[in-house]
């Protein structure tokens, strides 16, 4: 276990999909914050695996976490179908997973992550939560422009000017590769914490429970799998990767 002592003055709202990376922010917030919200966004998913996954995570905190558990405050789910109405990609409907005209891959949501701020910054003020704490990372480069730093500190820019206070905008794992956030979460947790994420966190963009591997739950070809499983096999090799 790591011993940075929490802030008792803060608190804070994790975005929270259920993924590896919301799942290791969740933990984090819990070391740091007294009081933790979550809230996750349902845009019309393909897979209700995801919201199950939220779920799981956020009870099996309590057996990984049992000294922090009390600071876990509600979960919130924010329905923004219209958004995935418009916004529809690989996620959100049957097309399949490649490469637009941009370079961009067809599973980046255009915008996505300005929304979910937004709609997560009106929450926090509304929850008087201080601090917005997201999975964002810009080291195992996806190719989602609204995942990198710069982007996020315009909008937490943008946030503070709309709503006349500082929003401040955390993102732990921003310069972490996916070895790293293993470790992070192994750091905070340890070998328990890395087992509930590999049990029951979801982060396969088809939805897969059925096919089970030492880093979780998934197809192991998507994106997203493949990612995941590289980050497990580097970060469990002997000599661990350090954060
Ligand atoms: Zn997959």
């Amino acid at each position: 276990m790591s011993e940075i002592q929490p802030n008792p003055s803060k608190s804070a709202l994790v975005l929270f999909s259920g993924g590896q990376d919301s799942a290791t922010c969740l933990a984090w917030a819990l070391e740091r914050y007294d009081r933790v919200e979550t809230v996750g966004f349902d845009y019309g998913q393909r897979h209700a695996v995801e919201m199950d996954a939220r779920i799981k995570v956020r009870d099996g905190m309590e057996r990984v976490l049992p000294d922090l558990f009390d600071r876990l405050g509600p979960d919130h789910v924010i329905d923004l179908a219209g958004f995935g109405a418009i916004a529809e990609t690989a996620l959100t409907s049957e097309r399949a997973i490649e490469i637009d005209a941009r370079g961009l891959p067809t599973t980046f949501v255009p915008g996505r992550n300005l929304v979910f701020l937004t709609y997560a910054a009106a929450l926090a003020d509304r929850r008087g939560l201080g601090v917005l704490i997201g999975g964002m990372c810009e080291t195992d480069f996806s190719g989602y422009p609204d995942c990198r730093r710069n982007t996020i500190d315009a909008m937490s820019q943008a946030l503070s000017l709309g709503l006349d206070k500082p929003v401040p905008i955390e993102t732990p794992l921003m310069a972490l590769n996916k070895a790293q956030t293993w470790a992070l979460a192994h750091q905070i947790g340890g070998r328990r914490l890395v087992d509930l994420i590999v049990e029951d966190s979801h982060t396969c963009y088809l939805g897969d429970r059925e096919h089970s591997h030492a880093w979780g739950y998934g197809c192991g070809t998507c994106p997203a799998c493949e990612l995941r499983a590289a980050g497990y096999a580097e970060w469990a090799q002997p000599g661990e990767v350090g954060v």
